[in-house]
């Protein structure tokens, strides 16, 4: 069997899947990742001066003009193949969750509904002085269109979208839900992640530590490689698709 073939036969005897995502699952839909060398994001910034909550409370307009591109291409990104595959299994009952550190909300997009978003979301932002939320989709598109850093409202404070920047908790309940979630999985496929930014990354070695199967699709090696069952190395798009097309034949 190959180890597309392998895969699917895992999730077919699975009881609990639950997969773990990163940047990496999003590049086909034109949003660029971090890591990969030729996606720029960190190219001539310090990314603590940039998207730290310390470098975005003294110099806000940094942190936007850093996060521009980034912004753009996400509002116009579609879900792409391995986002679709993601919806069909969940409907299918095949998956149970998602655990993501993405923030471009494409997987609710693409149909999802039991997600856990590690790293925040831009559907809403908030006040770093009152903390009132507001939507935060008509934000960003007001940022993108004037390139000004946007304020509250109500007390004139700096807003900021609900993303999770270094140096910031992580959202308590999203990473209880994410952290039980992998107790309770028998299969972990990991899909896109360098697995580098902890703590998220501690969660595929939760899933492993209690007993799961780990699967990890990923264009290149990462340094959780030598804890997985099986590597898939590739493009999530194609290899999520191939996986459902076996699954279904079988
Ligand atoms: P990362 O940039 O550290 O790693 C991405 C990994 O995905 C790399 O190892 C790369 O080789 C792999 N990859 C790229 N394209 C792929 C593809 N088509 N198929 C399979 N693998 C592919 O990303 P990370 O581990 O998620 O951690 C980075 C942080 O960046 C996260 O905190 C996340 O919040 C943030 N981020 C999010 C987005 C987004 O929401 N789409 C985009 C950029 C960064």
């Amino acid at each position: 069997m190959n180890n597309i073939a392998v895969v699917a036969e895992w999730i077919r005897q699975a009881k609990n899947t639950v997969a773990f995502t990163g940047a990496g699952i999003s590049t086909p839909s034109g949003i660029p990742d971090f890591r990969s060398e030729e996606s720029g994001l960190w190219e001539n910034v310090d990314p603590q001066r940039v998207a730290s909550i310390y470098g975005f409370r003294k110099d806000p307009k940094a942190f936007f003009n850093w996060v521009r591109p980034l912004a753009q291409k996400t509002l116009i990104a579609e879900p792409n193949a391995a986002h679709l595959a993601l919806a069909h299994l969940e409907k299918t009952q095949q998956l149970k969750t998602i655990i993501t550190q993405n923030i471009d909300m494409l997987h609710t997009r693409a149909g999802n509904t039991s997600i856990f978003e590690l790293h925040g979301h831009m559907r809403l932002a908030t006040c770093i002085s009152c903390f009132k939320e507001y939507d935060g989709l008509p934000i960003i598109e007001q940022v993108l269109n004037d390139g000004l850093v946007p304020h509250c409202p109500d007390c004139n404070g700096v807003l900021k979208p609900n993303v999770i920047l270094f140096g910031e908790q992580l959202p308590y309940e999203q990473m209880m839900g994410a952290k039980k979630a992998a107790r309770d999985t028998d299969l972990m496929l990991v899909i896109g992640s360098s697995l580098e930014v902890a703590p998220a990354s501690d969660i595929p070695l939760i899933a492993k530590r209690n007993g799961a199967k780990l699967v990890i699709i990923n264009l290149e090696s990462t340094i959780m490689d030598s804890f997985a069952d099986k590597v898939i190395l590739g493009n999530a798009a194609e290899i999520l698709p191939e996986i459902i097309q076996c699954l279904e034949l079988s």
